[in-house]
């Protein structure tokens, strides 16, 4: 079978993805990277470079550069580059060429069919441009599909019911509010709004205009007029904007960025939220029109996926949220889906049966406890997310909190599992102190990180801002049940609590691991371990069994998740009980 790739060719990335097996499409990797900037240039001996390379020459050779080629497509006009000029659908065509190539020594066979994305609202002659791009690359362009319905194949593909999706497509360049109706495995985009010059772009002018005005300031100097350095400012931020969506602080250092001056600033998110926020309350208002257009209340949305490497921003998903009142879906990879959705229509149409895509998520909230206000009162024992559920695995966030009293020189960190607003209501997962702050004012910045792997293993680390004092503890999350006794789970939890190295930290070893209401919290961590695991268990053997039994299997199940959901930890032992008997009954 001959494979379709699919190819979603971005304003400021590219990428190309393909489906062998079923409901993994995979992402080709272009250069040992699954995004390929869409930037075509010609170095100094007029050799053609595509992608990161002509990305990274950019700073040193602006003008033999081009970027966002898509904005032109369907326009009648060349654009020189070294001592020729090439129309739109030539430029983009070199971009295809090179993903095509990077297909081939991915595949090790010929890609001569392609399914390539493009957004709702291109004309005809934009989408004609687009399929001679292809062409022009050796690509057999089998089908153009818009961006959203590639975005909702891959969350929603071979599902009956019919489902709306407001697809919410905030790329560098372009934003972009769609609404789908899916049903049957039909696709229609019923709506799409948008602002073609609002994105990641303006993001990253805003922080530049940060940056450089008080440099301006202070050493009379603009950084902007001078290509060069305003190039370095420019890549310097986009990576600070990055660090931003994961951390609560990026630092941007330049040395040496015009003559002997260097640049050095440190910006908090909230700063950088600020600026943003009037851009994002104008994509918020697009939303909502794409939805007047389809005749649909906000309540009649079943699902909000985001989609553009701009949307990892974490405010974009809280104003979503805010305002449609569901919590928007970011499992798939936001720089990947379209390419990913493209995949799978390409092999629905090589004859492939599809299915919707299945990533690696964590199903559970972690975060830690704080003072704070709940119910308008203040408590010590508000519950603080850092890592979602649903967030795609790997995942690290990072989140920024602060003494409480002044000299306060101990911090104890506490870690649970869930999304009960008051942490005693919580799973705990640990805890540990860092200790030997240094003697501050109440409100000293402590950043506490959380990096969660494939495997469940949560690496914690708390760090003083000021000093860089930290510690690091891991703590297994993972269910690790097999079925075994009470009392083998019980040692098994007492060793989840491993200590790692003290990073950077020079002081106190001693205390690690402690726990305030430690004999409580290890039985529901080993009733909950032990209820998964009677569950798989359970879940293999139903469909082997007699009716009747199954259905009783089936009812103790679900009686014990209620169980569970209501910290009914006394039902949850008596449950899990009942399960083990008669698993062993049925087993043998
Ligand atoms: P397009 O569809 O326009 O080709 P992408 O979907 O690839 O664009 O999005 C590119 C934009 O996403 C850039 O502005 C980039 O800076 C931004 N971006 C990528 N990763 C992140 C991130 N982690 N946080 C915030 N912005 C990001
Ligand atoms: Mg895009």
């Amino acid at each position: 079978m001959k494979i379709i790739v699919g190819i979603d060719l971005g304003t400021t990335n590219s990428e190309i993805s393909c489906l062998r097996t079923e409901g993994r499409p995979e992402v080709i990797p272009v250069e040992g990277e699954t995004i390929m900037p869409s930037c075509v240039g010609i170095d100094h001996e007029g050799r053609l470079m595509v992608g990161r390379t002509a990305k990274n020459q950019m700073v040193a050779n602006p003008e033999q550069t081009i970027l966002s080629i898509k904005r032109r497509m369907g326009e009648k006009i060349t654009l020189p580059l070294g001592d020729k000029a090439f129309s739109p659908e030539e430029i983009s065509s070199f971009i295809l060429g090179k993903l095509k190539s990077a297909a081939e020594t991915y595949l090790g066979q010929k890609v001569e069919k392609a399914v390539i994305t493009v957004p709702a609202y291109f004309d005809d002659a934009q989408r004609q441009a687009t399929r001679e791009a292809g062409i022009l690359a050796g690509l057999d362009v089998v089908r153009i599909i818009n961006e959203p319905t590639a975005a909702a194949l891959a969350y929603e593909a071979g599902r009956e019911e019919k489902q709306r999706i407001l697809i919410y497509d905030l790329g560098g360049g372009t934003f972009d509010a769609s609404l789908v109706e899916m049903e049957n495995g039909i696709v229609e985009v019923r709506s799409s709004h948008g602002d073609t010059h609002l994105g990641g772009d303006d993001f990253d002018r805003l922080l530049s205009d940060h940056v450089a005005l008080p440099f301006k300031k202070k050493y009379g100097i603009d950084l902007k007029s001078d290509l060069k350095a305003a190039n370095r400012l420019w890549v310097a931020v986009e990576k600070a904007k990055r660090t931003l969506s994961d951390r609560p602080f990026a630092t941007i250092r330049e040395e040496f960025i015009v003559g002997d001056r260097h640049l050095d600033v440190e910006i908090s998110r909230e700063e950088y939220e600020e600026m943003i926020r009037p851009l994002l309350r104008k994509t918020m208002i697009a939303v909502h029109s794409c939805l007047k257009d389809a005749m649909f209340l906000p309540k009649a949305i079943d699902k909000i996926i985001l989609v553009g490497g701009s949307t990892r921003t974490p405010l974009v998903a809280r104003m979503l949220e805010d305002d449609m009142g569901i919590e928007p879906h970011h499992e798939i990879n936001p720089d990947l889906i379209v390419a990913m959705g493209a995949a799978i229509q390409g092999a629905a149409m090589s004859g492939a049966k599809t299915k919707a895509i299945l990533v690696d998520i964590t199903p559970y909230t972690f975060g830690t406890r704080a003072i704070g206000e709940y119910q308008g009162r203040m408590t010590s024992d508000v519950y603080v997310p850092v890592i979602k559920r649903n967030s795609a695995l790997p995942v690290g966030k990072e989140e920024l909190f602060y003494t409480n009293y002044d000299n306060q020189q101990d911090i104890l960190v506490e870690i649970f599992q869930g999304d009960e607003p008051l942490a005693s209501e919580n799973i705990f997962i640990g805890n540990f102190w860092i200790k030997g702050l240094s003697k501050a004012k109440a409100g000293n910045l402590i950043l506490l990180n959380l990096e969660l792997d494939v495997n469940g293993i949560l690496k914690v680390t708390a760090k003083e801002k000021a000093t860089g004092l930290a510690r690091t503890v891991t703590m297994d999350t993972a269910n690790k049940g097999t079925g075994t006794n009470l009392e083998e789970k019980r040692s098994n939890i007492e060793s989840f609590l491993r200590e790692d190295d003290d990073v950077e930290a020079d002081g106190d070893d001693e205390g690690g691991g402690e726990r305030d209401d430690g004999d409580v919290v290890l039985d529901k961590q080993g009733l909950i371990n032990r209820a998964k695991s009677l569950r798989k268990r359970a879940e293999g053997m139903i469909p082997g069994v007699n009716e009747e039994d199954a259905a009783e299997l089936t009812d103790l199940l679900e009686k014990n998740r209620r169980a569970i959901a209501g910290h009914d930890w006394g039902t949850v032992g008596r449950l899990n009980e009942s399960l083990s008997d008669m698993l062993f009954y049925l087993e043998d």
